[in-house]
């Protein structure tokens, strides 16, 4: 069987990024000036909306958009280098992370007339958070199996079911939600599914808190009991949510958070590090040297993303290979760099947060083995 090859051309950063760049590092170096390495270490799961709200003032939410919904027509690698330095720093991003990532570009792109005109534009002033309404029980990989369904009614939808695992539910304003608006046809399983704009104060769509490990309250299940929801919430074309979700999955996979939410912990194992220690330095040059070909990787995408092609198994691979290694660097910082005198300092609590953080990586935005199944479609294998 041949094996089909998988380019991704780095491409390169064109001047005015590396302007940009240092006018954002000169802008966190100001805001975050006391900004602790503990709530660094949270990287774009740290909300903070007035930051959001200083970002958009500053032009960088919605950097890509039309002016008409708010944008201000940037290219996708100066939003690139904006990222790239807000997750270096640990900045307090998740307010806004999945508005500005995906929730903007799928209603200009699906609803360019109705819902985008009214809502991308709150979303590039970081005025609007939304959450991801795809999971459910019993449906995460498999989420064409989704049981929550929308009735139409006069005037609108009812809908009724409940989704999981939904981030950040409790700061959102808006969910964007896949439901079932046609029974599920087993010859495809993929058609009458439809994507509804949600806003999460709607009486009738309620939120139970879940724990998790780290002790805190991030995810949520949502219950919705007859949430109606008017005809214009209805994203895009009835019944064709799946290739929508699907559109919305690249955006959600590929970019620089996918190995970048570690970063406070390389920069700990830096600060800890003896340069006389071989075993010290060579632990940090092997993570160089991943970092090095992960952004390469990244920034690829972006370029493959501005040329308009679809960067569905780069963006899989880059996850993947994002995953394993942040997953690699708690072990790595206990085994070379763990000084058990200090187990207040910011090493060990940043240590601490990602060993037991770092687990869920390789499930957020599809599990590790649905994304190796993407790639081995991709190269020809399956
Ligand atoms: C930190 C975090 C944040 C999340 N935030 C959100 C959110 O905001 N909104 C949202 O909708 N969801 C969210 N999720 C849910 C996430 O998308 C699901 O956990 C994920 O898609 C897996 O679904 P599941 O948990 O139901 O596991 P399952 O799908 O039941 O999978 C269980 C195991 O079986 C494996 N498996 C399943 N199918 C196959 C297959 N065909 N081939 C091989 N192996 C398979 C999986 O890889 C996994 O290891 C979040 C999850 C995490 C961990």
């Amino acid at each position: 069987m041949a094996i089909k090859d998988i380019h991704i051309s780095p491409g390169k950063l064109p001047p005015e990024c590396e302007a940009l760049r240092q006018e954002v590092r000169e802008f966190l170096a100001k805001e975050l000036a006391d900004y602790p390495a503990v709530n660094r270490m949270r990287s774009w799961q740290g909300r903070d909306k007035a930051f959001s709200k200083k970002l958009g003032a500053a032009g960088w939410l919605g950097m890509t958009w039309p002016k008409k919904y708010g944008g201000h027509e940037k290219s996708l690698l100066e939003r690139y280098v904006v990222l790239e330095e807000l997750l270096a720093a640990g900045a307090p991003v998740g307010a806004h992370w999945v508005a500005d990532r995906q929730s903007g570009p799928l209603l200009i792109r699906h609803s360019p007339d109705e819902l985008a005109p009214k809502i991308a534009p709150l979303i590039a002033k970081g005025e609007a958070y939304f959450c991801i309404g795809m999971s459910e029980p019993d449906s995460g990989s498999d989420l064409a199996s989704i049981r929550t369904k929308a009735t139409r009614v006069d005037g609108g939808w009812l809908i009724n079911g409940r989704k999981v695992w939904t981030s950040g539910a409790n700061h959102a304003t808006h969910m964007i939600a896949l439901v079932r608006t046609r029974p599920k046809d087993d010859t495809n399983r993929h058609v009458g599914m439809s994507q509804f704009l949600v806003q999460m104060n709607n009486p009738d769509v309620s939120l139970r808190p879940i724990t998790t490990q780290l002790g805190m309250a991030d995810f949520f299940e949502i219950t919705f009991d007859d949430a109606f929801v008017p005809d214009e919430n209805l994203i895009g074309i009835e019944g064709e949510g799946w290739q929508q979700v699907i559109g919305e999955l690249k955006f959600e996979r590929s970019g620089p958070e996918r190995f970048l939410s570690s970063h406070q912990l390389m920069l700990e194992m830096i600060a800890a590090a003896d340069t006389t220690n071989r075993d010290q330095t060579n632990a940090i040059g092997r993570l160089v040297v991943q970092y090095f070909a992960l952004r390469n990787m990244s920034q690829g995408i972006a370029v493959m993303m501005s040329r308009n092609e679809d960067p569905a198994m780069a963006a899989s691979l880059l996850k993947d290979q994002g995953a394993l290694l942040e997953q690699s660097m708690p072990e790595i910082a206990y085994s070379h760099f763990y000084d058990d005198s200090d187990m207040d300092s910011d090493f060990y609590n940043v240590m601490s947060y990602l060993t037991v953080a770092a687990p869920s990586f390789s499930l957020r935005g599809g599990t590790r083995e649905i994304l190796r199944g993407i790639i081995a479609k991709g190269v020809g294998l399956k």
